[in-house]
């Protein structure tokens, strides 16, 4: 058994082993010819079933087999363009490489001697992420999980600053965060973790194009404070989950100032724009923010995961830390050892900041950069296409690459029939696994969804899915007819 452990006696084999694996993948990459298998759930259960763990095959080559029929087969693959669903990227190749290098390696970032240079990499990746924010001299950060983990980060620091009273049981009940209708459901999740009173996130309508109202955000934070509530932070999205909207952050910023809330700005999708070389004014503002929230996995085309949250102000991370004698002694502060557990939520931690490192050593920002304004043209065009098409609604022009639309024939005119039909399409195109698309609510209504971030996909893709999602619309209506009849 010692033969699979990794070491310098096993370099060959590991160099073997991983070497099958890759050229497996590689050999999928070339051949898939759709997104997805469009397999059931109740076709891959039973292989999955079938699989006794107790009784291990021994051979990396069967088990890279069975991994064909369990797994790689039917996976959904983010790297084909009529992939258009979720804030999924296809990844870049300097990006897998630091993830082959850095979990061979497997240094955990929680501490300077877990890790070494890792931490100081990874430090150096906050630091050049904080200036392209613009959040000044004191600013600092560390990498998370992912936008979920950043915004429960964010609002824990936001909750200490903000904690009414001093003997730090403070009533948490009156503590208030001001989000849109459409931020990200996290901001809910993070207010239930910490302990805020169910009222806790008020939620902000948007104007037409998705875009927090900061008049009625005004008005809320004023009939807050004369309710003797505290406005604990206000969370401004740049780049909505669903629309890709920018709320107005100078006006945010403003109105935080005013009345002493913490700004947080969940840029889990926007933050690709900090690297863009012809849209980085649409989140000018950013640089106000207390913290930001990055994805580097949504739009700098990294592998999962890769996030980090940032902050105006190093000292306020502190709300994280706790010492241990074991790990991080105080004492260690003193000797100026760096130990990111200090400002982290995770104790052993991914060096996940390694892919960004080598994507920015190899590609530089701007091939980043110009990766997503592409995608953004991409998604511009297609706003164009959805707006010339009889067939189909369209809402907001995009901010980023994102599109919502909806399949109305001027046949019908129940819109819970629109609904179905829209329904049905979704499910009929995941079914065959000719595309994928996602879906969402506006309004009360069923749309579908764009969320497009692959360079590779072409305006000419765009139309052929819309015709697919047509054609099963039709279908759908056509039976449904029958059905009456
Ligand atoms: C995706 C997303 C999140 C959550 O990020 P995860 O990396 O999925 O945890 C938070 N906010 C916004 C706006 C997002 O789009």
């Amino acid at each position: 058994m010692r033969s699979h452990l990794l070491n310098d006696t096993t370099a060959e084999q590991y160099r073997r082993s991983v070497t099958q694996g890759v050229e497996r993948v590689a050999a999928k990459l070339a051949t898939t010819d759709r997104p997805f298998t469009g397999v059931t759930v109740d076709a891959l259960a039973p292989l999955i079933d079938a699989v006794d763990l107790d009784r291990p095959l021994g051979d990396t080559t069967a088990a890279l087999d069975e991994l064909e029929d369990v797994y790689l087969r039917d996976a959904i693959y983010f790297h084909h363009p009529r992939y258009l669903a979720h804030l999924n990227c296809p990844v870049v190749i300097p990006a897998v490489l630091g993830e082959a290098v850095l979990s061979a390696v497997n240094s955990s970032l929680d501490t300077w001697d877990q890790s070494a240079g890792g931490t100081l990499i990874e430090r150096k990746l906050i630091d050049w992420t904080t200036r392209r924010i613009g959040l000044g001299p004191a600013a600092d950060g560390v990498f998370t999980s992912g936008g979920t983990q950043s915004n429960l980060q964010a609002l824990l620091l936001a909750r200490e600053e903000a904690k009414p009273g001093r003997d730090g049981r403070a009533d948490l009940t009156k503590l208030r965060v001001f989000a849109s209708e459409v931020s990200h459901f996290s901001v809910k999740k993070s207010a239930k973790l910490l302990g805020l009173g169910p009222d806790a996130v008020v939620s902000i309508p948007v104007d037409h194009d998705k875009r927090l109202q900061t008049v009625a955000l005004a008005h809320e934070l004023a009939r807050c404070t004369e309710a003797g509530l505290v406005p604990m932070a206000v969370v401004a999205t740049a780049g909505t989950t669903d629309f890709g909207s920018i709320d107005p952050l100078p006006e945010i910023a403003e109105l935080c100032q005013r009345y002493g809330a913490w700004m947080h700005v969940d840029g889990a999708y926007g933050c690709g724009l900090l690297a863009s070389l012809k849209y980085r004014d649409r989140i000018d503002g950013i640089e106000r923010a207390d913290s930001v929230t990055v994805d580097y996995h949504k739009s700098f085309f990294q592998p999962v995961s890769s996030s980090a949250v940032l902050v105006r102000d190093a000292a306020t991370l502190r709300h994280a830390t706790y010492h241990a004698e074991y790990l991080n002694p105080r004492r260690m502060v003193e000797e100026r050892i760096p130990n990111q557990v200090d400002k982290s939520l995770q104790t052993t931690r991914r060096f996940d900041a390694l892919k960004l490192w080598m994507t920015l050593r190899v590609m530089g920002a701007d091939g980043i950069g110009q990766l997503f304004d592409e995608v953004c043209d991409l998604a511009a065009e297609g706003w164009k296409l959805l707006a010339a098409d009889p067939r189909y609604d369209v809402v907001v022009e995009p901010s980023l690459s994102t599109l919502v639309f909806r399949y109305v024939p001027a046949s019908v005119t129940d819109p819970a029939e629109i609904d179905r039909a829209n329904l049905y399409a979704r499910k009929a195109l995941f079914a065959s696994g000719d595309a994928v698309v996602a879906g969402t609510k506006v309004a009360g209504r069923h749309y579908l969804k764009f969320t497009l971030l692959n360079p590779e996909t072409t305006t000419a893709d765009i139309s052929a899915v819309l015709d697919l999602i047509a054609g099963h619309a039709e279908q759908y209506l056509g039976e449904s007819l029958d059905r009456a009849c």
